[in-house]
């Protein structure tokens, strides 16, 4: 099959990492028999710089014409004092809303190599964890009406939590199509017990839920959600929640898992459309150095493979591939830990490449 990959690689350390990336979905095409072209367009403080806005029409246009869009990372220093539209953020704001993204998925995964970047206790971890937060992207609070106004006790502000149940059934269709490519388990998070919003939403994913009876599903209160999470991190496979409930959990997973160079994630859209990212940002701290992680971008490639392609055997050449390498010992900057071997952005990306070439096939 032959694919066409829109690459935004944007500011900072952003064109290191997707460079790696794409040297190995090159290599796992080599491998498995597919093609993929990369074309690249602007995004971010780049596209100020060269073209006076952050996201040039003409990217936008590139990403609706590809199978799907891997981006780098956006922003930097150079950028700051800038003020209104004309931001490297609004890059991220555009895409989402012109490609209409409006399912966020963060995987939160803990590699046994990296068990001792985990906060929790080796006993709660077992023998790892393995959750999919499904963020809806689009709708909530983020998005409803908003605004300042006097009330009896003077100037109040207000946000509106609203969901349609258009929106709810299209996320939870998510999760659930989600999970029956995992262990078929899906945790509804939200706040039925104070909010009306939630109400509809709890009543809208369990209807959805009839169409997937080999899902199981269950409820949680989001305040409980957040401290199960702590308490007993493997109950999960798939979360489902809001736009807000979502940002926080989310962020509260990856903790769990220690470094943020290591954590992929993927915003989907209609059909099979999606853009895959790291969810670092563009660490002007060390960019241009070769001292990035670029795994985190390498392992949003492997989720485009296996949810925007249907590349399951191929996703996971990339995921074990990871494995491997992290056995060795080989470690980037951020995730060096003592009698490891400390290695550079380029050279994690060839070994990796090694690693998806040396792979049997009956090991992924
Ligand atoms: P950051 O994620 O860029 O960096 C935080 C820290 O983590 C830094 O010390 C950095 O060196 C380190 N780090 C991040 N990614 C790494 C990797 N792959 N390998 C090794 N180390 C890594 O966050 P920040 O410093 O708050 O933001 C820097 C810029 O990035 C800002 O302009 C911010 O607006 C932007 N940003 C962009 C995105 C995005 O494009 N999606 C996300 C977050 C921040």
């Amino acid at each position: 099959m032959k694919y066409v990959i829109a690459t935004l690689p944007g500011d900072g350390i952003g064109p290191e990492v997707i460079e790696q990336a794409c040297a190995v979905l090159d290599k796992v095409g080599q491998r498995y028999g597919h093609s993929f072209e990369f074309k690249e367009y602007l995004a971010g403080g780049v596209a100020i710089d060269q073209v006076g806005e952050p996201l040039p029409d003409e990217t936008v246009a590139g990403c609706l014409a590809s199978d799907s869009v891997l981006l780098g990372a956006v922003g930097g220093p150079k950028w700051d004092n800038l003020t209104g539209d004309i931001r490297p953020e609004q890059a991220l704001l555009g895409l989402r809303s012109k490609l209409g993204l409006y399912a966020n998925l963060r995987p939160a995964v803990l590699h046994k190599a990296l068990r001792d970047a985990c906060p929790l206790r080796p006993d709660i971890i077992g023998h790892g964890i393995d959750i999919m937060v499904v963020r809806e992207l689009t709708g909530g609070i983020y998005f409803g009406a908003s605004g300042r106004r006097l009330g009896p006790h003077g100037e109040e502000a207000y946000d509106t939590e609203s969901y349609s149940v258009m929106e709810v059934e299209r996320i939870a269709r998510t999760a659930f199509e989600i999970a029956l490519k995992r262990n078929r388990l899906v945790t509804n998070v939200d706040k039925a017990n104070v909010l009306e919003s939630s109400r509809l939403w709890r009543s809208v994913v369990i209807k959805v839920a009839e169409d997937y009876p080999e899902v199981e599903l269950n409820h949680l209160y989001v305040d409980n959600a957040s401290m199960q999470l702590i308490r007993d991190p493997r109950q999960f496979d798939v979360i489902v929640t809001t736009n807000m409930f979502g940002d926080i959990l989310s962020d509260e997973a990856s903790m769990i898992t220690g470094s943020i160079g290591m954590l992929p994630s993927a915003s989907l859209g209609k059909g099979q459309f999606g853009m895959y990212e790291p969810i670092h940002g563009s660490a002007p701290d060390i960019a241009g150095q070769d001292k990035a992680n670029p795994i985190a971008t390498i392992l949003s490639a492997a989720m485009m493979l296996r949810y925007s392609f249907d590349l399951e055997q191929e996703a996971q050449a990339i995921e074990d591939a990871v494995t491997r390498v992290l056995d060795a010992g080989c470690r980037t900057g951020d995730i060096m830990s003592p009698g490891m071997k400390l290695i550079g952005c380029s050279e994690m990306g060839r070994l990796l490449q090694e690693a998806v070439e040396l792979l049997q096939p009956s090991e992924n």
